[in-house]
């Protein structure tokens, strides 16, 4: 009933992001204010959909789906598989899964090319004696989130060439992996590396957690001949912070769900996802493949060009508007000032952000001036934003 109420509020006051949840903090009041009891400090986040800040602001729609769930018992199989199979629909895969995160699909992901469906092997994970159990890698691609993988009791082969690649192919490959937000930094990029697994007969798992928008990267993987693709639930598609979502091949996919919940004596059984992550997740998708995605890109430029208007009145500082290549995709802000002249460092800036009222969060850079996400603000908040800005900055 809440839920609704502050739906049908947001839907008849917001033009953008109509159903995003409540115009302000001071306009969603709460029945229990959660958060102020606990003494956990709230703030406007103008950085990222990270996971340590909770991640993104879920829409009223998630939101309500979540709820629905919550109240209804079902069996979590036949959840899991008509979910599955819309959003396989959506995506243009031929299957879909949800996971708790984009980290457990590359864990599940890995763990069904060293198992299929051989459910004792399933059952020996991370023991991988017997399995296929290499993965290879290019060296540049190594990253934190391989930790992952490495869960699944694999060995990193790392190679830099095609040559190197193909010779480091033998009977114990299990898998190619691809980080495509280094896809620049590698000599292979994503064409061949994919042509090669293909070539090869060995799947290739592409992570692009970060990399939606734009849109198109859903089907890039799969149209170059990824066999699974790893996407997160919480950041560009704003949906829950504890989903992800693996697709891709339907036998893998198959072979993924064998290693997960509600399997117990399984590699993923602690990266459990229930009917509300399901359903949430499912409306994640639902309503970012309806979305204009135009029509945000032009929001996320007046919110840019909103913070630069106000700070280009502050004598000695610039601003320019900047769009990371891959991993968040999206315009951002980025303010230059002379340290010396203001007497403020970029880190004294943040600590100011963060430490004021309210506090706002920016990204953790400093190395080139003060950088802001402004894809994560709700409706109104870039105006407050602007404002602590230019106080921040006149005061130095
Ligand atoms: C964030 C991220 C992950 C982990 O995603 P979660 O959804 O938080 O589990 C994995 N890989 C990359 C490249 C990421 O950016």
């Amino acid at each position: 009933m809440l839920l609704r109420r502050m739906f049908l509020r947001a839907k008849l006051s917001l033009p953008f992001f109509a159903s995003q949840l409540g115009t302000s903090r001071a306009a969603t009041k709460p029945r229990r204010d959660f958060f102020h009891e606990l003494g956990v400090g709230q703030f406007i986040n103008a950085a990222e959909p990270f996971t340590a800040l909770s991640g993104a602001p879920l829409s009223a729609e998630v939101a309500e789906a979540w709820q629905y769930a919550a109240g209804r018992s079902v069996r979590l199989d036949q959840v899991h598989d008509a979910v599955g199979k819309r959003i396989a629909g959506l995506i243009g895969s031929e299957a879909a899964m949800v996971t708790a995160g984009a980290a457990s699909a590359l864990t599940l992901g890995t763990a069904a090319c060293l198992t299929g469906m051989d459910r004792d092997k399933v059952r020996r994970l991370p023991d991988t004696s017997g399995m296929k159990s290499e993965v290879i890698i290019q060296r540049s691609h190594r990253y934190g989130y391989d930790h992952a993988v490495r869960n699944c009791g694999i060995r990193y082969v790392e190679v830099e060439t095609v040559e190197e690649l193909e010779r480091a192919i033998g009977p114990g490959t299990a898998m190619l992996h691809f980080f495509n937000t280094n896809e620049p930094l590698g000599h292979i990029k994503l064409p061949e590396f994919a042509k090669l697994g293909n070539k090869h007969g060995i799947p290739v798992l592409n992570d692009i957690a970060a990399d939606v928008p734009p849109l198109s990267n859903f089907s890039r993987s799969l149209k170059l001949g990824c066999d699974l693709v790893a996407v997160s639930g919480g950041k560009g598609l704003m949906g829950p912070q504890s989903c992800g979502l693996l697709y891709g091949k339907a036998g893998l996919i198959k072979a993924a769900r064998l290693n997960g919940p509600p399997n117990s004596d399984a590699i993923g059984r602690g990266q459990k996802v229930n009917k509300e992550e399901l359903l949430a997740m499912m409306v994640t998708l639902e309503s970012y493949f309806q979305r204009d995605h135009d029509t945000d890109w032009r929001e996320w430029e007046r919110r840019v060009n909103a913070v630069r208007k106000a700070v280009s009145a502050i004598a000695g500082v610039t601003s320019e508007i900047f769009v990371p290549e891959i991993h968040y995709r999206c315009p951002h802000v980025r303010i230059k000032w002379s340290e010396e002249k203001l007497g403020l460092s970029v880190a004294g800036a943040i600590k100011k952000l963060r430490e004021g009222e309210p506090s706002i969060e920016v990204r953790p850079n400093t190395s080139e001036g003060l950088e802001l996400g402004v894809w994560m603000l709700r409706p109104g908040e870039v105006e407050i934003v602007a404002r602590r800005l230019t106080e921040v900055l006149r005061k130095g």
